[in-house]
């Protein structure tokens, strides 16, 4: 079905299915590493590319395909490159835009592994990177060298929940001919479109808000144009590190009531960072959806809601944090986040352990700071749960 003209959830639900002989309502598994040619000319036409078609599971997959059809239409992309992970979708980018004597400018607090795997190791290959508060753009202007081929930014940033604009993000890249790369993964395409506002590439953990449900790893990559599509295609494939058709088969699953869980989840994220924010034991907290964020005004602007990720302080610091993690009933002690559970995690000591100390504090993330991804429980359990863990600290 063509879906192209029609709204968001419809697209969730059809966008990308595979015209079945059966008449299957789903995309079926199709668990299969290699594809029959028809004959001799019919497999040379496919390695030609003469004709489309399937050949080996690592290079596409009709399983695969389908998701990556069905996500490329929610971004507004050329196409969509599945990958094993939300990492395999990172350095499948960092490989075919980066070479030897190449620099990126990053967010500073973006995901920890996507800085730890160009710090610890695309710099033993003469890479080099900038990381910065990409929410000052003077602080991005100010990074630019003859040599910057990304620009990497992470908004909301993961944990420190700062925005970084990425309209002008993309006229500073345009200016200086550098690649605007974007993981979106804490607003999914539902929340945020970066291609629609310059981004040359997007990319998601699909691991979190698109799958949901806290059962399977993947990543997938969104391009523009069909250029940037060819250049990091091949990559990923070269790699291995393509999705597997029972991962798709999953993730499409769980990214048809992405609406509705992100919805729910919103609703009970912006009234419990009210309530934390009038809590007298709270220190800060930032959430989009508060008039108090920073950037209150670039949120309404650039995301269609303000998602259910926030992070806070409490007053007595790193004790008081874990003190509130050792007593929460409801909320699960675990990192990853954007399922339908409410989970809690202290990213200076968990996610972001890998960052030194000097550079975490540097991309603000104190060892007070608590990150809650908010869930779809109710919100009155989700409130007492905090406030009983409260009273303990
Ligand atoms: C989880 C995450 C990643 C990495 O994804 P994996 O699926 O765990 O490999 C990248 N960016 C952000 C913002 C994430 O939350």
């Amino acid at each position: 079905m063509d879906t192209k003209n029609k709204g968001f959830n419809t697209k969730l639900i059809h966008a990308g299915n595979l015209e079945d002989p059966f008449g299957s309502a789903t995309v079926p598994i199709y668990q299969s590493s290699t594809f029959s040619f028809r004959n001799a000319q019919h497999g040379a036409n496919l390695f030609s590319g003469k004709e489309n078609g399937f050949i080996y599971t690592r290079i596409s997959n009709p399983t695969i395909k389908a998701l990556e059809d069905n996500i490329a239409e929610l971004e507004n992309g050329y196409g969509g490159i599945a990958t094993s992970s939300g990492m395999g979708a990172v350095s499948s980018i960092y490989m075919s835009l980066l070479e030897k004597g190449a620099h990126m400018i990053s967010t500073a607090s973006v995901y920890g592994p996507s800085r730890g795997l160009m710090e610890n190791h695309f710099s033993r290959f003469g890479v080099e990177a900038t990381f910065v508060d990409t929410s000052v753009l003077d602080n991005i202007r100010a990074s630019v060298q003859p040599n910057t081929k990304i620009l990497f930014i992470e908004t909301p940033s993961n944990p420190t929940i700062q925005l970084t604009d990425i309209k002008a993000c993309s006229k500073i890249a345009t200016e200086h001919g550098i690649t605007l790369v974007v993981d979106n993964t804490f607003c999914s395409p539902y929340l945020q479109n970066p291609l629609d506002l310059g981004a040359d590439v997007v990319f998601h953990s699909v691991t979190k808000f698109i799958n949901g449900h806290a059962d399977i790893v993947g990543g997938i990559i969104v391009t523009k144009t069909r250029e940037f599509y060819q250049k990091i295609r091949p990559l990923m494939v070269t790699l291995g590190n393509n999705m597997d058709p029972h991962q798709a088969f999953m993730v499409h699953r769980g990214v048809k009531t992405l609406s509705l869980r992100i919805e729910k989840a919103q609703e009970n994220a912006m009234k419990i960072a009210a309530w934390l924010e009038q809590h007298p034991k709270i220190k800060w907290i930032k959430y989009p959806g508060l008039a108090s964020h920073p950037q209150h005004e670039l949120a309404k602007k650039q995301m269609r809601g303000f998602g259910s990720m926030m992070s806070f302080e409490i007053k007595g610091g790193l004790k008081a944090g874990e003190k509130l993690m050792n007593s929460v009933k409801l909320a699960l002690l675990a990192v990853s986040l954007g399922g339908v559970e409410t989970l809690i995690q202290h990213p200076a000591s968990m996610t972001h352990s890998g960052i030194p100390g000097e550079e975490k504090l540097k991309a603000g993330i104190t060892d007070g700071l608590v990150r809650l991804s908010v869930g779809i429980e109710n919100v009155e359990d989700q409130i007492a749960d905090l406030e009983q863990a409260l009273r303990n600290v």
